[in-house]
């Protein structure tokens, strides 16, 4: 290609098609053609009666995901980290003290934000890879007067799951707002804002909803909605102020800015496609792939990295054996097989493989294609993997 940014040859640019790939990475997972479809409906305007019902459409079927009441329930225009700085942004002051639960990449983001809004920051620190201890949230609530008590339910940069309810007791009874990141469980695991009396959360599009990334789904309920009502100075982000952007999702359909007019269409489309599954089965879908997957991964002799009762279905964390060349193993199941898993992070890099069984990529058929693959590459590395991967899986399957 030319130096000169001004001579272009448009010749020089392929079309886009990246071919087929599995997603069974931490997300981006598979997107059903459904969605896609419905994202390539003409673009209309942001205001057009058509569009209006669309959205609230979309947020009937976001309430009913949400198993909420909550009127303010919207999909945030940018993707889950958006989520997560929205929430914060309008619920935190200048001096608010927040405690935030750390036990992966997400918390240690949450209180980054926290910290740059000018949040007081009071972190429980928890061990990576594993849930978060309530009692160790307890303490340190004791210990100071917060207006919210923050925690990631499914770290997706481990895999663990850290059960809701305790923590809810726990910072309502402290008078604290409780938030929560349910990026990666929403739509995958049981999430019921209202019976978990959660204040504020935020989700993403692209992990268990299955649709592009782009988009942020949030709730909050009236005691958040009153937080936010009662602020002394103005939400630091122009961007996310609900303060604003509630009165484009309300009656009063004030421009704040142009809504990604596709990208709710797409939403809607995913949101139905949940809607027809059924919550029940879809969560009990995501259990049995992933009771299924851990049997043949352990058939094979490997081993995972989260404790069995603080396992998320749709993270599952294996621990790379000993002398395996993590990269050469993510390249070879990519190139060789189209499947893409996510590597380790932070303290894990190198340490662990991310399989995603989100959403759409949830299923049997890709069970027995990623042991099977995941089987041939160990092979192909020299490491012995014990067979019997397939059997194990389709006995979880059989027992059923
Ligand atoms: C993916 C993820 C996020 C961030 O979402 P983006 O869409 O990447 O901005 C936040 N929290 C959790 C738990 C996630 O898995």
């Amino acid at each position: 290609m030319s130096a000169d940014a001004s001579k272009i040859d448009p010749k020089d640019f392929r079309d886009i098609d990246p071919g087929d790939r599995l997603l069974m990475g931490p997300g981006p997972s598979d997107v059903p053609a459904r969605v896609l479809q419905a994202m390539a409906a003409p673009c209309i305007g942001h205001l057009d009666p058509y569009f209006l019902e669309t959205m609230n459409e979309t947020q009937q079927l976001l309430r009913h995901l949400f198993q909420t009441q909550n009127a303010l329930t919207i999909p945030v225009s940018a993707t889950g980290s958006a989520g997560m700085e929205a929430c914060f942004v309008n619920l935190v002051e200048p001096g608010d003290e927040v405690v935030v639960a750390v036990n992966g990449v997400f918390g240690t983001r949450m209180g980054d934000i926290v910290n740059r809004i000018g949040g007081k920051l009071v972190k429980v620190d928890g061990e990576w890879g594993r849930a978060v201890d309530a009692e160790a949230v307890a303490r340190t609530v004791k210990g100071c007067k917060p207006k919210v008590v923050a925690v990631v339910h499914a770290e997706t940069s481990t895999g663990a799951c850290t059960p809701l309810e305790d923590i809810s007791k726990i910072a309502h009874e402290a008078g604290a707002l409780f938030l929560v990141d349910c990026v990666t469980s929403l739509a995958g695991i049981d999430v019921p804002i209202d019976r978990m009396k959660i204040d504020a959360a935020y989700s993403g599009t692209q992990k268990c909803i299955s649709c592009p990334p782009g988009l942020s789904p949030v709730t909050f309920s009236a005691a958040a909605v009153k937080a936010l009502d009662q602020r002394k100075h103005p939400v630091v982000s122009w961007y996310l102020d609900f303060s604003m952007i509630r009165d484009y999702w309300g009656n009063e359909r004030k421009y704040h800015h142009t809504a990604p007019v596709n990208m709710i269409y797409a939403i809607r489309e995913a949101l139905r496609i949940i809607a027809e599954e059924g919550l029940e089965a879809r969560f009990a879908r995501h259990w049995l792939n992933h009771r299924a997957l851990v049997a043949g991964v352990e058939a094979m002799g490997l081993s995972m990295l989260v404790p069995e009762k603080e396992r998320l279905p749709m993270l599952n964390a294996i621990r790379i054996p000993d002398g395996v060349n993590d990269l050469k193993v993510r390249k070879a199941l990519l190139n060789d097989f189209a499947i893409e898993i996510g590597g380790g992070l932070g303290q894990f890099a190198g340490k662990v493989w991310r399989v995603g069984l989100m959403g759409h990529s949830c299923r049997r058929k890709n069970v027995f294609l990623f042991l099977s693959a995941l089987e041939a590459v160990l092979k192909a590395e020299g490491l012995k993997a014990k067979p019997g991967a397939i059997d194990a899986a389709t006995a979880v399957y059989a027992s059923a």
